[in-house]
């Protein structure tokens, strides 16, 4: 079945219990639908609009409610993935300033005002990072960044502490708050044992945790819950041969049979029994496509020297 001109949203992980993703995308109606990713789902599509598009923007009514408003405009992406009146009407832009004594709005308050917890993870390449997750969302965050090995270091009553938190680790233990997704992808073309990984992890875990230990203040408890990983992603995380993928996502069609995922980056074959390549699904976010049978060119590649 043909899905012409579909606005790819990212890719989404759903149910901590029983772990699936999928790429979410927006018909023209506004509909949106998901496209299970799953070890052997095919996917296929070509770019139908070049560009980026606006993926709309979110009003916040609560810990769990929220609108999700299309771009009444179909503009193009002009800062970030957004175009400048829905990035301005965006309420979750308002997030980053709350701890520092911003204005929110009641129902952006409420979600703010539920428990948050603060975690250390850990990706392919070895770089970690700190970074918070409400309590809804306390395992999604970390599937969705794509992290090796991860743990909760603290858990505080609310997103204005946790935020003060995240900016104490990151001040004292150097821990950075963002990893770009094309480092991830790099990291997972060439990826670290995972043992080494999840021991760096547990390193930087433990000194973060000491920092907390002796900050003082209220509305938090110091934890060590370490994070489970889906099994989806356990062969991107680990040691096969793959290269990286050789054609820019933005244009053209392109064809490949998901084998893991590790967040939004694909571990793919081109063909049955050929070599794999990490693909990062993120590049798709704001791409209009239409899904189908499309292949990817399949590049020369010479086992050999890898
Ligand atoms: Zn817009």
């Amino acid at each position: 079945m043909i899905h012409a001109n579909e606005l790819v949203h990212g890719v989404f992980w759903d149910q901590p219990e029983n772990p699936r993703a999928a790429l979410r995308v927006q018909d023209a109606a506004g509909g949106f639908r998901d496209v299970e990713l799953d070890a052997g789902t095919r996917l296929g599509f070509r770019i139908s609009v070049p560009g980026k598009h606006c993926l709309g923007h979110h009003r916040v009514h609560g810990p769990a409610e929220r609108d999700h408003i299309p771009c009444p405009r179909n503009a193009h992406a002009e800062r970030g993935n957004q175009c400048g009146p829905c990035f301005a009407a965006d309420d979750s832009r308002l997030i980053h300033d709350f701890h520092r004594g911003g204005r929110v709005p009641p129902g952006l308050r409420a979600y703010l005002m539920q428990p948050h917890w603060l975690y250390v993870a850990s990706f392919a390449h070895g770089a970690t990072k700190v970074g918070t997750a409400s309590a809804l969302r306390k395992w999604h965050r970390l599937a969705e960044q794509g992290a090796v090995a991860a743990r909760y270091i603290a858990r505080a009553d609310d997103g204005r502490i946790v935020r003060l938190l995240e900016d104490l680790v990151t001040r004292d233990a150097g821990l950075p708050q963002q990893i770009r997704s094309a480092a991830k992808a790099a990291g997972l073309a060439d990826p670290r044992p995972a043992a080494e990984i999840d021991a760096r992890n547990a390193e930087e875990a433990q000194r973060a945790r000491a920092l907390l230990s002796v900050a003082g203040g209220d509305g938090y408890e110091v934890v060590d819950e370490p994070w489970t990983r889906p099994a989806l992603a356990d062969l991107a995380c680990g040691h096969s041969p793959r290269h990286p993928y050789p054609h820019p996502l933005a244009a053209d069609a392109h064809g490949f049979t998901i084998r893991s995922l590790s967040g939004g980056i694909a571990l793919a074959g081109l063909m049955d029994n050929g070599p794999e390549f990490v693909v990062n699904l993120g590049d798709l976010k704001g791409r209009l496509l239409e899904t189908g049978e499309h292949h990817s060119d399949v590049p020369a590649v010479q086992e050999s020297l890898f």
